[in-house]
């Protein structure tokens, strides 16, 4: 704040109170302050009307393929299952006496000051400090300061719940209503939203197969033939009202031989030579050739959120992913590498780090360099990679950040989207026995993942290298959190959740405990080079490299999962540690304005 104003009085807010380096302030494009001709403050008024036209949005031009109506009504229909109902509460919301105007922010993204939630609709603003508060929030203010015991009991668990400024804390009357809307944008998005859930209902316009082939299929026709994986089902577990696991319309299909029907059995992964899994048994996890892998078939297991491996994708890769190639092409660079037991860190050459790669005897600690590079996009430093990894990632539609089914493909190139990615997992060698922390812990994410693994050195022992993941089905999520809580009583205070801790490995005792008290069992990967692996948002999972791993994972947000995607941001919410990263209502809100301008209805 400028020193003309240091003798006014009028509120500061949190962050000119607090000179908080590179923030602005709260009120900016919120307060206006009326002054006479000597420059004496008359007045402080907020802004009430909405200010000149929305921000111009420069939404993505280009896509992996140019995307059909099939692409557009799908992401749109899942957007009006996800936003209509807010949407609605926000035209009532603008209606509030006091309603005080702000324009979308674009260069940083709107959260809760309380719950670090991200900010779409609905929120309140103190006029003392600049906080903005969700509505659930604002509700909770509401509701304790008309309680004295719901009041101590919230400030016991959270104290800074109320806090404002220094001579007061938050009351009800401190709010007052703000929107970032447009009346005309918001009410067309609306009729539009109501429109196509009366044409389509609820369920999505599915993408018939002939309009999604695989990008390495040249023929048409080839495309129509099912993938003999893809149809020989029963799944192993689920029922599915889906009509490509049901009743499949391709069983009639007069191009479908019989041998193409009966010649192979549904493929699941193999387990790695001589790697024991002592006795487990474990769901088994359902492997494509990346050739035969359709887009039905990939859909109809998505959508039962069934992780899947796929193989053969190094093939169209033009670029060796080797410890070689990045010492040669960024041996200098400075980084981060973490001790996958101890969790210690030291800074480390790339060179240094990778020339031990394979060299077991001559080396300590099982360190990984994770999240590389973690600052700056992995698409601006290595975009060599970048276009090698896009090209290759497999269900290019859904993964590629481009790719028309991926919702957050959508996000305008000037606001600030989320990070999704790609990052490097580099890892050595660990292993599953007691007390080992694996190579990556137990935890869970927001977004679906993909997983690609580029390179293994050989095991210790001379096996064939590769890795292990361990992911658990979202409905067991329970079942592991009561298990870890009980065997980790003291690392896990009461309301905390011990997945979104990420504190812990389960090794293959842990793992025979966790069926033998709860009966639940993982679906098992072993991850090959060459091979990815898909992770459905909000499936608890965990990883042991049994060799030295080169492994590059995307984040996506798919229309199958996003559902559990919200329930899961509702949890986090709920735990107050993680921040909504993924923005989801605001991703569904641009995606539905992207759609709608490149939709023929
Ligand atoms: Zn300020
Ligand atoms: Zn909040
Ligand atoms: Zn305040």
């Amino acid at each position: 704040m400028s020193n003309r104003y240091k003798s006014d009085d009028f509120p500061r807010c949190l962050s000119c109170t607090r000179r908080w380096a590179g923030d602005t302030c709260r009120f900016q494009g919120v307060r206006v302050l009326y002054r006479d001709s000597k420059g004496e403050l008359r007045d402080v008024d907020f802004v009430s009307e909405p200010v000149g036209d929305a921000p111009h949005m420069q939404y993505p031009k280009q896509w992996n393929i140019p995307p059909r109506d099939e692409h557009l009504l799908r992401v749109m229909t899942v957007a009006t299952h996800g936003l209509l109902d807010i949407l609605r509460q926000e035209r009532e919301h603008l209606n509030r006496p006091n309603l005080i105007r702000r324009v979308r922010e674009t260069d940083c993204r709107a959260t809760c000051d309380t719950c670090l939630t991200s900010v779409f609709a609905g929120s309140w603003i103190c006029t003392s400090c600049g906080r903005e508060a969700c509505s659930d929030c604002h509700d909770k203010v509401v509701e304790i300061c008309n309680d004295p015991e719901k009041k101590q009991r919230t400030l016991d668990a959270s104290p800074f719940f109320l806090t404002c400024t220094r001579k007061q804390e938050h009351t009800a009357e401190h709010y007052r209503p703000i929107s970032r809307f447009y009346p005309h944008e918001l009410q067309k998005t609306i009729e539009d939203m109501e429109q196509l859930a009366y044409r389509y209902g609820s369920s999505p316009p599915s993408v018939p197969p002939e309009l999604s082939p695989p990008s390495d299929r040249t023929s048409s026709a080839d495309s129509l033939h099912p993938s003999p994986g893809s149809l020989a089902l029963p799944l192993p577990r689920g029922n599915s009202s889906h009509p490509a696991l049901n009743g499949s319309p391709y069983l009639t299909s007069p191009d479908v031989t019989n041998s193409s029907l009966h010649e192979e059995r549904p493929r699941y992964c193999p387990k790695l030579p001589d790697v024991s899994d002592f006795g487990l048994g474990y769901h088994p996890v359902r492997m494509f050739h990346t050739h035969d892998l359709l887009p039905e078939a990939f859909r109809a297991l998505w959508a039962e959120g069934e992780p899947i491996a796929v193989e053969g994708l190094l093939e169209r890769s033009a670029i060796p992913w080797t410890p070689q190639y990045f010492m040669q092409e960024f041996g200098t660079e400075v980084c981060v590498v973490i001790e996958c037991q101890t969790d210690a860190n030291k800074r480390v050459t790339v060179e240094e780090f990778f020339q031990k790669f394979g060299e077991y005897t001559d080396r300590d600690g099982c360190w990984k360099l994770k999240d590389w590079p973690s600052v700056t996009d992995f698409k601006s430093v290595f975009p060599k990679l970048y276009e090698d990894f896009m090209r290759i990632v497999p269900m290019p539609d859904y993964a590629r950040r481009d790719g028309v089914l991926n919702i957050s493909s959508h996000f305008p190139a000037n606001a600030l989207g989320p990070d999704l990615g790609p990052k490097m997992y580099n890892a050595f060698a660990s292993d599953m026995e007691p007390g080992s922390k694996g190579s990556t812990k137990l935890h869970m994410d927001m977004a679906d993942a993909v997983n690609i693994m580029h390179f293994a050195t050989s095991r210790p022992d001379g096996g064939e290298g590769g890795a292990v993941w361990d992911i658990f089905r979202s409905q067991d999520s329970d079942a592991v959190r009561k298990f870890l809580r009980s065997r980790f009583k003291d690392k896990c205070p009461a309301g905390a959740d011990p997945i979104h801790q990420q504190l812990y490995y389960l090794d293959r005792e842990l793992l025979a405990a966790l069926k033998a008290e709860h009966g639940v069992v993982s679906c098992r990967v072993y991850q090959r080079p060459g091979e990815a692996v898909f992770i459905p948002a909000g499936c608890a999972h965990q990883v042991c490299n049994l060799s030295d791993c080169i492994k590059v994972a995307v984040d996506f947000v798919s229309p199958e999962n996003i559902e559990r995607c919200e329930n899961l941001t509702r949890e986090f919410q709920a735990q107050t540690w993680k921040e909504d990263v993924l923005q989801l209502k605001t991703m569904l809100w641009y995606a539905w304005q992207s759609c709608s301008r490149l939709v023929r209805r």
